[in-house]
């Protein structure tokens, strides 16, 4: 009989073999023939070779996630045009392995360059080609670039165009659009006056500057930062480790829940409680249109962000309490039922383990991130991935007919 402790031994016995196997089989027989003609020393990096841990870490933004404990990819594979991305996935397919997809690394979770099963890393960070039409007002832009370098190159090219997407100049397109992306577009000074006469903002209060240099000042809060410091891909990497939930808020909080968290802010530590206004052209677009269902009625989105920056399990508990407290606290005064923001990834909303889970246990937390669009997605997950080869432990699962 075959004992699961006798396929474990098995599988630590010829692991050093089966990788060796696997490296021969990516570089001569599988990728070359899946992809182009083209040359692919530099594109696969074996567990152990010599550039795979920098490229490894080089997005890794949540320190949360760079420590041995964390899975590591047996290859990560950095495609050069996207033949190389087709060639790459039938490969990591072909070889048994699961595959995660990393465009800027920012996901809160780490969800696109862990696994708890084996699995090759594709790295799309060298695919970042950026083209901006001024005359149609469109650009077309590679997964693997960055917001900050889209923005750098909208900047370049026009002095009136501008693109309302995230705060940080790193985070990656791939992630962050198909996520959602919510982003500032603001005439602060004339929506002030309108909406807080009270606080009798003026114009010297306000300083005039371009979009594209409002971008590099809201990252910064520097008054010396260059607009190249836009193409920083890996500028805020100190050892920073966070964790963050969300809300959406449907009612405006009273001045007495505003108070009580104001509280509970006090008594459990520190963190930030960030508002993204809705409302204008979001909410104008149908709940059912695109994936992304957070519409009418959505006053603004709630973010809880704990940082800290030493690696220990108190700082780290006292965080993820502070997170939490502040969490449980807001449920009576957010949306109802209760919803959350996808880039602001969250497993402890629920999560699949092996990857073969059914739509109904999966459904609490989908329906947070997409609400009556889940299953929508569900369905369309099966007519084009009904093995669920694509996945992470917070994707959509099949739904077959
Ligand atoms: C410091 C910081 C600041 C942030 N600021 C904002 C903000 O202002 N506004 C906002 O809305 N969000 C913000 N976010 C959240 C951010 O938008 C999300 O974390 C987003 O998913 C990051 O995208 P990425 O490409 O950098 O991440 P990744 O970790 O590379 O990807 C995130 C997810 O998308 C998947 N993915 C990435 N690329 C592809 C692709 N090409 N094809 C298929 N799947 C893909 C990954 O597998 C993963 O599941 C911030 C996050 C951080 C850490």
């Amino acid at each position: 009989m075959v004992t699961l402790d006798s396929i474990l031994l098995f599988v630590l016995f010829f692991l050093p073999y089966l990788v060796t196997s696997h490296n021969n089989n990516f570089y001569g027989l599988c990728l070359s023939n899946e992809s182009d003609n083209q040359p692919h020393h530099n594109i696969v990096h074996a567990v152990g070779s010599k550039n795979y841990q920098s490229i490894l870490e080089s997005s890794i933004h949540n320190a949360r996630f760079n420590n041995s404990n964390v899975p590591k990819p047996y290859y990560i594979i950095v495609p050069q045009n996207k033949e190389q991305v087709r060639g790459a996935m039938i490969c990591c397919k072909k070889l048994g392995f699961e595959s995660r997809i990393r465009s800027g690394g920012h996901d809160y979770e780490g969800l696109s360059f862990i696994s708890y099963k084996p699995y090759c890393l594709i790295d799309l960070s060298s695919l970042r080609k950026i083209d901006i039409d001024v005359q149609e007002k469109t650009a077309w832009v590679e997964a693997g670039a960055t917001i900050g370098e889209l923005y750098y190159n909208i900047g370049n090219k026009s002095n009136t165009l501008g693109f309302p997407a995230g705060t940080c100049p790193s985070v990656g397109v791939g992630g962050h659009i198909s996520g959602g992306g919510q982003g500032r577009k603001h005439h602060l000074r004339r929506l002030m006056r309108k909406k807080f006469p009270e606080l009798k903002l003026k114009s010297k209060d306000c300083e005039e500057m371009s979009w594209i240099n409002s971008t590099i000042r809201i990252d910064s809060y520097r008054k010396d930062s260059r607009i190249e410091d836009l193409l920083e891909r890996n500028k805020e990497k100190r050892l920073t480790f966070y964790k963050t939930k969300s809300d959406y808020v449907t009612k405006a909080l009273s001045e007495k829940a505003l108070q009580g968290l104001w509280n509970v802010f006090k008594s459990t530590g520190d963190g930030l409680v960030i508002l993204t206004p809705h409302g204008g052209r979001m909410s104008e677009i149908l709940e059912d249109a695109i994936p992304f269902p957070h519409r009418k009625g959505v006053l603004y989105n709630l973010q809880y962000f704990a940082l800290w920056h030493h690696p220990n399990q108190t700082a780290e508990k006292i965080k993820f309490d502070w997170v939490n407290g502040v969490y449980d606290y807001m449920g009576k005064f957010v949306s109802n039922p209760r919803t959350a923001y996808l880039n602001t990834r969250d497993l402890e909303l629920g999560r699949t383990l092996i990857g073969n889970e059914k739509y109904s246990e999966t459904k609490s937390w989908g329906e947070m991130y997409f609400k009556g669009n889940f299953e929508k997605l569900a369905r369309v997950k099966y007519s084009v991935d009904p093995t669920n080869y694509f996945r992470n432990e917070q994707s959509i699962p099949p739904l077959a007919p």
